[in-house]
């Protein structure tokens, strides 16, 4: 056996069955989907400020409740193998809580199956929407369980406020911290680098993530190393989702600096995006395909960031391992790793504490 097949997360078994550890989507919108409800047509977004805009009447004129279009959405996750996630979900002014009650009750059906972390998201700012702080304050005692920023700089407008305010919110209650940053360059960089010595001066080593980062993905920047290596200092995450036309990490250079890799899914048939399943035996197959996976091992960590890596993430590696005597594992018609991410096939079947899943 060579060690790239012995690193395998994936275990063939008798019979041309492979199983693998459980799957983690390590973000993931299902309060915004319409899956289980009619389609949307979706206006054009030629920048991020249309789509928030599109997104929040979207979601005023949606007629399905939250929890039924969270519900669906879950629900067919854990199908196709999920059995953790981190759920970012809408807190602001215009909506309230009503999307994080709605993702949490969801959360409690599928409770058997899957574990649900609910990162409070001010999707619609946070000081520049005033009022939302206190809802997000709220929230953390009302089903959300991290909290939750986004660009700070180009959205909300002031980089130190914003971060104020997220960094103290985690410390008055003591959570993690999980921020949307869009924003490209140099600029975001320094964002970056802000966000890692706040990390560590908190104390809060490992419990932060940037959602897409994508100034992280653009390997001319001559400032990107040194803010990989303070960004891993700070054991700091990036959660990627190899969207559409969104640029993607080099995941080799993000090993090599030490930054830990997150993969999710984003919005799943929302205003933002008509893609998406919720499935992370798709998304891992969409990252080797836009990473432009080429060896087994390649390939292998596409299905390890989609399992492993991600339970990491969300604290669930002993439940969703093979530690527990392969209690939770997933099954499919694959001889090996490599050939399951990019076959994808659906599962042969899910098992939870050691019986199959039935939904
Ligand atoms: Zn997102």
């Amino acid at each position: 056996m060579s060690n790239e097949a012995a690193r395998s997360v994936a275990v063939p078994r008798e019979g041309g069955v492979l199983h693998t550890p459980g799957f983690v989507d390590g973000h993931i919108h299902p309060d915004k989907t319409t899956w289980g409800s009619g389609w949307l047509s979706r206006r054009p977004a030629p920048e991020l400020r249309d789509l928030i805009s599109n997104d929040l009447q979207a979601q005023l004129a949606y007629t399905d409740s939250v929890e039924e279009r969270a519900y669906a959405l879950m629900r067919n996750a854990v199908k196709s193998g999920t059995m953790a996630m981190r759920a970012h979900v809408d807190v602001g002014t215009q909506i309230g809580l009503k999307n994080v009650h709605g993702v949490r009750a969801a959360a409690e059906r599928l409770a058997p199956y899957l574990q649900v972390q609910i990162v409070a998201f001010p999707q619609f700012g946070l000081l520049s929407n005033p009022g939302t702080l206190e809802l997000m304050e709220a929230s953390l005692g009302e089903g959300a369980d991290l909290v939750g920023g986004i660009d700070p700089q180009s959205l909300d407008g002031d980089l130190h406020a914003h971060l104020d305010a997220v960094f103290g919110l985690a410390r008055r209650h003591g959570r993690d911290l999980d921020i949307h940053l869009h924003d490209m360059g140099a600029g975001a960089l320094a964002q970056l680098r802000e966000i890692a010595r706040r990390t560590v001066s908190e104390g809060m080593q490992g419990r932060v993530t940037i959602g897409h980062a994508f100034a992280l993905c653009d390997t001319a920047e001559p400032d990107l190393p040194r803010t990989l290596d303070v960004m891993a200092e700070a054991g700091m995450w990036m959660a990627t989702c190899a969207l559409g036309a969104d640029p993607v990490p080099v995941l080799d250079l993000l090993e090599r600096h030490g930054v830990r890799v997150a993969l999710g899914s984003d919005g799943v048939r929302d205003s933002w995006s008509p893609f998406g399943t919720g499935s992370m035996v798709d998304r891992m197959h969409l990252l080797g395909y836009r990473t432009g996976a080429l060896t087994d091992a390649e390939l292998e960590r596409c299905l390890r960031l989609a399992t492993t890596g991600g339970a990491e993430l969300v604290g669930a590696r002993d439940v969703l391992g093979f530690t527990g005597g392969n209690q939770h594992r997933v099954e499919f018609a694959a001889a090996s790793g490599p050939e399951l991410v990019v076959n994808r096939p659906e599962p042969l079947r899910v098992v939870r504490d050691g019986r199959t899943v039935q939904l």
